[in-house]
């Protein structure tokens, strides 16, 4: 795995607005305080989340835009994308496909972060299926088809050279390989968190469960007891 002092650019890419959060916000906390430059590419704008039927679901994609924008900067991060896929019906489609290998030719990362392609029969709440095809397409946008200049001919066109992603960091996948100690970040893994108010109709237990399960993953890969850490399936690819 790419220590942080390896990592100039680092592109995360997520179905929802949240995701990130959830599984990530703790690394990310720690890159940025280790001078690394991150960018979140969110690829639905999370308008079909939330429980309440009085919304507007208009309403609902702003409102996420808000809510993924004051969680990023809780982390330090000031970079955000948003392609506007419809949520809850990502497909891996082509189009996907070029709007990722865009944002990656125009933000060069050395490593991409995004969701698991594969189920995770163990956790199929980490497996929804927005979750699934945004994983397949980010995949397939860091290998070939970012580093390919005959992909996507409208890129090249556009001036935006082929780039090759070195490292891909896989989140929610059944069987992750590294883990990241964030106990010093716990603190701002909430404040992010947090910020996502239209998600979280019990925000007290939804602390205690995270808590719990990221001292489980630490335990579970080989970290010190007591500490808390984010895992990932960690994948070269250059
Ligand atoms: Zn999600």
């Amino acid at each position: 795995m790419l220590q942080p002092d390896q990592i100039e650019r680092l592109l995360v890419v997520m179905a929802h607005p949240d995701d990130v959060d959830f599984g990530s916000a703790g690394t990310m906390a720690m890159l940025v305080d280790h001078g690394v430059h991150i960018t979140y590419c969110l690829v639905t704008d999370g308008d079909a989340g939330g429980s309440d039927r009085s919304m507007p679901r208009s309403e609902m994609a702003a409102i996420r835009r808000r809510e993924q924008t004051a969680a990023a900067a809780a982390v330090g991060v000031k970079d955000l994308v948003f392609l506007g896929h419809p949520d809850g019906r990502v497909e891996s489609s082509i189009a996907l496909r070029a709007d990722i290998s865009r944002v990656i030719r125009e933000v060069r990362p050395n490593v991409v972060l995004c969701q698991s392609p594969e189920r995770n029969l163990d956790r199929i709440f980490a497996s929804h299926p927005d979750h699934l095809a945004a994983g397949e397409a980010a995949m397939c946008a860091v290998y070939p088809d970012a580093r390919n200049p005959f992909a996507h001919p409208e890129l090249l066109a556009a001036g935006l050279e082929p780039w090759e992603v070195e490292e891909i960091w896989v989140s929610g996948h059944p069987t992750p390989t590294h883990p990241v100690d964030v106990t010093d970040y716990v603190d701002q893994k909430f404040e992010a968190l947090l910020c996502h108010v239209s998600q979280h109709p019990d925000p007290a237990g939804m602390q205690v469960r995270v808590r719990e399960w990221m001292v489980r993953t630490a335990a579970a890969l080989g970290l010190p007891e007591g500490r808390s850490a984010e895992s990932y399936r960690v994948v070269r690819a250059a």
